[in-house]
């Protein structure tokens, strides 16, 4: 047995102590049962881990990663994860979440090509191809990163509303909301894309993704929101969430 990963198990007996002496019971309820609400559909970027971002404890967040967070309508591997965590688990909120600066996104405005990973994100780099005029016009590429990042989100978004799995539990009348998030790993905030959808009524009112990609929406923080509500109108009183570059 290699002993350079020692430090991790010796680490995790002291995260297990830890945890039982905080609560004794932690290990025993985690044993019975686990009764997540959420699906958190997320890039696998090391920087970005649900349960961190949102403070939630093991149990609480079911959790499907991949680079660039994309939705793959044939992935085996994705649809079993919703699959589950939709019929079996009834979560309540299916939530991809993107983040800024994502590497996967990176690689897909360099027009990289050739490894297994510019294969799996074809889906988003045909989206760059189609609407590269508009993507190279934004001068600084920071920006363009950060805004094709938000776009693959609610290209994603639309893509996940779009299986058989979400469809059914709305026409069964399930109470399941789907949701486009961003994550800064520059200020650790959320960020919201808008908007929520909770049927499949709503889900077709959606403008295609190619409008979206010419009218983008305007991600909020919850910084953001509480200080938009504190001030009671629109201004720029908690400052622009996308981040600047
Ligand atoms: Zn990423």
């Amino acid at each position: 047995m290699t002993r350079d990963l020692d430090h991790l198990f010796d680490q995790n007996v002291v995260w297990a102590q830890q945890k039982t002496r905080d609560d004794p019971d932690y290990f025993r309820r985690m044993a019975e049962q686990q009764t997540p609400r959420y699906l958190w559909i997320g890039c696998s970027d090391s920087r970005v881990t649900a349960n961190d971002v949102l403070r939630l404890d093991p149990g609480e967040v079911f959790v499907h990663r991949n680079i660039a967070n994309v939705v793959h309508t044939s992935d085996l591997n994705i649809l079993s994860v919703l699959e589950f965590a939709v019929d079996h688990l009834q979560v309540r909120h299916v939530i991809v979440c993107g983040h800024y600066a994502c590497g996967g996104i990176q690689r897909v405005l360099a027009n990289a090509r050739g490894a297994m990973f510019d294969h799996w994100l074809q889906p988003v780099a045909m989206l760059y191809r189609k609407h590269r005029a508009m993507f190279d016009s934004i001068a600084d590429e920071a920006k363009r990163v950060d805004r094709m990042c938000e776009i693959n989100v609610e290209m994603q978004v639309r893509r996940v509303a779009a299986t058989p799995i979400i469809e059914n539990a709305w026409a069964r009348g399930q109470t399941l909301h789907v949701h486009g998030w961003l994550y800064g790993v520059h200020d650790g905030l959320l960020r919201d894309l808008g908007p929520t959808l909770s049927s499949i009524a709503e889900r077709d009112a959606l403008p295609s993704i190619d409008e979206r990609v010419l009218a983008p929406g305007e991600p909020v923080s919850a910084v953001r929101r509480h200080a938009l509500e504190a001030f009671g109108c629109c201004d720029e009183a908690g400052g622009k969430d996308a981040p600047e570059g």
